[in-house]
Parts: C-alpha cells; sequence; structure tokens
C-alpha cells in the first residue's frame, strides 16, 4: 500500500522530498513559479511538523554536466521569498561530503535545496550508487514529482531501494484524481491530440479496452486521416504507424467504441501563412496544404458527445492553439468541458494546461494534471515506476514510525493489461526535434503576427510542415508487435465469433 506523508512520524527527521523544481528561467530570472508554488503544501506540511527538509529537483536538461544555466539558484531565491520565515538553505550539490555535512546540520523545521540533480549523469541511468549516497542524506523519502513519476530514475526509482518512502500531497492529489479512472462514470470519453503522435497512439489500443468513444484531433489526426486513404496534403504524420491506426480503427469497431475523427480541418499553405487560411472537409485537403486545427463541424461533431459525457480526459491539443487562427478547435472543447456540470474531467500535458490557464477556466475542471507523461500512463490504466516503488518497507534496513492516529491512504492504481513496447530513444528523440521544429515555427509565426501589427508587410517564410518519419530507426518491430497484438485480438474475437455461432 503507498503511503502519503500523513501516515509517516516525520518530525526530527531528514527528510528528503523529489520536487519538480523544473521551471521556465529567463536570464536568471523564473518566469512562472507554478511548479514551485505547487510544492508548498507538502514543504510546509513537513516543515510544521518538525522534519528537517531536504528538496531535490532536476532543472532542463544539462545532459550529465554541471551549468550554470540550468542551477536551481533562482529557485533557492524565490523559496526563500515564498517559504518565509522558515530559514532555506542551498549548497550547491546534491551528493557528497559538503552536502552530507549541510544536511547533517539541518535544525527541525529548516529547508535544504540540492543543486540541479541531473548534473549528474548517473540520475537518469538509475545508477545505484548515485541513488544510495542521495539516499545517504537522510531518513525518509517523499516523492512529490508527478511530472517524473514515470521515469525510473535515480531519485525517483531507485532511491526508494534504501529508505522508507511515501508521496507528499501533489502526487496524493494526482493518484485520488486518476483514481476515478478505475470506475468510470459512463459515458466514458477520452480526448487525444498533441503532435508527440507515438506517445499517444501507444494509448489509443489500451483505452480501446476502457472508453465508450474517443475523440481524436491535433497532430495526432492526421495518421488516421491517411490511414483511411484520405488525402492530408502536408499535414504532420507519422508514416510509420498507419498500419496501427488502420488495425486500431478496426478493433475499436469490434469493441463497440466510437472513434471520432475530424470532418473539417482549417488548413494553410504553411502554419506562418495565415493568409492562405481556409476550411477544407477531410476529403479535399489540398496536397500543398496542411490542416492545423479541427473545423467547425468538427467540433460539433465533439460536442454531442462531450455534452453526455460522465467521464472524460484529455491530453494534448487540438491544434496549433499557441497561434490564436488555430486555437479555436482546444478553445471550444476546453468551454464544452466547462460547461458539462455532470461529468468528472481529467486534463493532462503542459499544453492543454496553458490553453486552460488561458481560457480562465481552469476551476471548472476537475483535476488538472501536472504531468503529460505521467498523466498518459495512468489514463491507458499503467503502474507509475516512481509511484510504484514506494514502499515503507525498503530493501535495506531503515524502518520509519508509523502515525497511529491517521488512516489515509493513497488509492493505487491497477493495471489492466501490460504497456505496449517502450519505443526506442532514436524514435523518441526524432519526434523530440520535429516537435522542437514546430515550436520554433508557432514562435516566428508568433512574433510575426505580432510584429505585423507594427510594420508590414511582412517576409514570407517558406518552411514546409513537419513530417515525422522514423525511418531507419528499428521502430518497424515495435509498430509489427503493436500491429501482431492488436490483430491477436481481432482474431481471438473472430474465432468466439465462430464458435458461438458453431454451438448455436
Ligand atoms: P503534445 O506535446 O503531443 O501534446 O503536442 C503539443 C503540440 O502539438 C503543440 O505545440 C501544438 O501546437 C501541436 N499541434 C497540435 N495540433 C497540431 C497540428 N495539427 N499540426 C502540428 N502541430 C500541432
Amino acid at each position: 500500500m503507498i503511503k502519503s506523508i500523513l501516515d509517516i512520524d516525520v518530525s526530527n527527521k531528514k527528510v528528503l522530498v523529489r520536487v519538480d523544481f523544473n521551471v521556465p528561467i529567463k536570464n536568471g530570472e523564473i518566469t512562472s513559479t507554478t511548479r514551485v508554488d505547487e510544492a508548498k503544501e507538502t514543504i510546509n506540511y513537513l516543515v510544521s511538523n518538525n522534519a528537517k527538509v531536504i528538496l531535490c529537483s532536476h532543472l532542463g536538461r544539462p545532459d550529465g554536466k554541471k551549468d550554470k544555466k540550468y542551477s536551481l539558484k533562482p529557485v533557492y531565491e524565490y523559496l526563500k521569498q515564498i517559504l518565509s520565515p522558515t530559514k532555506v538553505h542551498f549548497v550547491a550539490d546534491c551528493i557528497g561530503d559538503r552536502v552530507k555535512t549541510k544536511a547533517d546540520s539541518l535544525k527541525a523545521g529548516e529547508v535544504l535545496l540540492l543543486e540541479n540533480l541531473r548534473f549528474y549523469a548517473e540520475e537518469e541511468l538509475n545508477d545505484v550508487k548515485f541513488a544510495k549516497k542521495l539516499a545517504s542524506l537522510a531518513d525518509i523519502y517523499v516523492n512529490d514529482a508527478f511530472g517524473t513519476a514515470h521515469r525510473k530514475h535515480a531519485s525517483t526509482y531507485g532511491v526508494c531501494e534504501f529508505l522508507p518512502s511515501c508521496c507528499g500531497f501533489l502526487i496524493k492529489k494526482e493518484l485520488d484524481a486518476f483514481a476515478h479512472l478505475d470506475n468510470p462514470q459512463r459515458p466514458f470519453v477520452a480526448i487525444l491530440g498533441g503532435a508527440k503522435i507515438a506517445d499517444k497512439l501507444a494509448v489509443t489500443e489500451n483505452l480501446l479496452n476502457k472508453v465508450d468513444a474517443l475523440l481524436i484531433g491535433g497532430g495526432m489526426a492526421y495518421t488516421f486521416l491517411k490511414a483511411q486513404g484520405k488525402n492530408i496534403g502536408t499535414s504532420i504524420v507519422s508514416s510509420e504507424q498507419l498500419e496501427f491506426c488502420k488495425n486500431v480503427l478496426t478493433l475499436a469497431k469490434e469493441k463497440g467504441v466510437k472513434i471520432v475523427l475530424p470532418q473539417d480541418v482549417v488548413c494553410a499553405k504553411d502554419m506562418k501563412e495565415t493568409n492562405t487560411i481556409k476550411t477544407f472537409n477531410v476529403n479535399k485537403i489540398p496536397a500543398d496544404m496542411g490542416g492545423f486545427d479541427i473545423g467547425r463541424k468538427t467540433i460539433k461533431s465533439f460536442a454531442k458527445i462531450i455534452k453526455k459525457a460522465k467521464t472524460v480526459v484529455w491530453n494534448g491539443p487540438l491544434g496549433v492553439y499557441e497561434m490564436k487562427e488555430y486555437s479555436t478547435g482546444t478553445n471550444e472543447v476546453v468551454k464544452l468541458l466547462a460547461k458539462n456540470k455532470n461529468c468528472y474531467s481529467i486534463i493532462g500535458g503542459g499544453d492543454v494546461v496553458s490553453a486552460i490557464e488561458k481560457s480562465g477556466l481552469q476551476n471548472k475542471i476537475s483535476h488538472i494534471s501536472t504531468g503529460g507523461g505521467a498523466s498518459l500512463k495512468l489514463i491507458e490504466g499503467s503502474t507509475l515506476a516512481g509511484i510504484s516503488a514506494l514502499s515503507d518497507k525498503p530493501k535495506t534496513s531503515k524502518t520509519v514510525a508509523k502515525k497511529p492516529t491517521t488512516k489515509k491512504t493513497v488509492a493505487t492504481k491497477k493495471t489492466t493489461k501490460k504497456l505496449e513496447t517502450e519505443k526506442p530513444k532514436a524514435v523518441k528523440k526524432q519526434e523530440e526535434l520535429a516537435l522542437n521544429k514546430i515550436k520554433k515555427e508557432i514562435k516566428t509565426a508568433v512574433n510575426k503576427a505580432s510584429n505585423s501589427a507594427a510594420k508590414k508587410p511582412e517576409v514570407k517564410v517558406p518552411a514546409k510542415t513537419t513530417t515525422i518519419t522514423t525511418k531507419k530507426v528499428s521502430t518497424k518491430k515495435i509498430v509489427a508487435s503493436q500491429n501482431t497484438k492488436v490483430l491477436k485480438e481481432i482474431n481471438k474475437k473472430q474465432e468466439k465469433l465462430i464458435n458461438s455461432k458453431k454451438s448455436k
């Protein structure tokens, strides 16, 4: 059973807390403090219960090297302000003698922030020695970094082997929310969008075992549309996954799950060429144009289903929402969800979350998840490595006193089915690069839009829409294994049907 900090006596104990302080920093200034603010509840609880609090986090991707650009020092400055009058210390490393001395000298109710964990490559490699060194700083480990809870890193996974561990309030809140999906009120609807196509596709298969309807928009819709034989012009596509999409569509029919794809899409010659924007039926997308948002007809068909839904999970924007020209689909669906008062709604993934924050309707959503990848895993019914590792009985000898009075426990997730084969790193990297390219294009386009108000006409940038092809990497095997799995299920179904006919 996973415990929360409410179940453990923390008084006078050194408590190592894995937080998610991966905040955006520009010129040494934090541009969004949300993640630090969200960690406050757990920190304050520990401080007021006389714990000696040791905070650790990653920041950005320093690739295992010390790099000032990724220092957590600005977070330390901010923490001092928001935790005042609590005494907050900082140490410019996360393991070693200097850190140990600092941790040992902490007084009850004080806080120590360690330097970026990813200054050591060992962190992401889940190196045992590194995990042991981290653990040696404390008596108890608390994981409160939901965004990285699906990762098997030293600070999220390995450390649990050496310390009694539990989760903080942030993770508890997330698990409680996702527990609604164990026995969801029906109709249960999933909405998927965004541009990390392979990530989202991997989830669709498991989702078919759970949902009544699956609404697909955003960048991932075009691989499905192409799989149906439609011409998608220059829209984003994952060519390697066409067969997989075909099989998902067949399996959905078999299972009686409604998959709703766009009927019309908002297209342009290029994302930035907003003067070429026109909405087309998905059967008529011109060869030289790409789709960047769902159209009005699609919104209407989504609306019909969302209005009746009792449970909704949503991951990934339905268009390039960062540009107002392609934000209608995402914004309208936010409004529809906000209006449905009989529905438990969970939204995850940084992009949709920021779209909702822009709309000001966040209070009308039942739960806004702080983790994109982690929430995707929970949506499909998988367990998270960092959560399943939590235990009050680590393999090593340290044990921890339990609070006799509190009975609260955190709901654990049931695994419904084994997760699809993990994608190889090369594919992830390729997708990440493609997404970064899109983000860059969006940034240029948004800048262009704000500049053009002042000076026009603008220079035309002839950039092509990104096509994610995963050729020359070993994805084929994975897609093949995914396909085999899907086909096996179809065959099983057919066999059942034949047998039942025979017995009649
Ligand atoms: P994800 O991280 O997978 O949720 O992807 C989020 C990104 O998907 C956002 O930056 C969106 O601009 C992008 N996106 C959504 N729809 C499209 C589309 N039709 N074409 C290209 N990018 C898209």
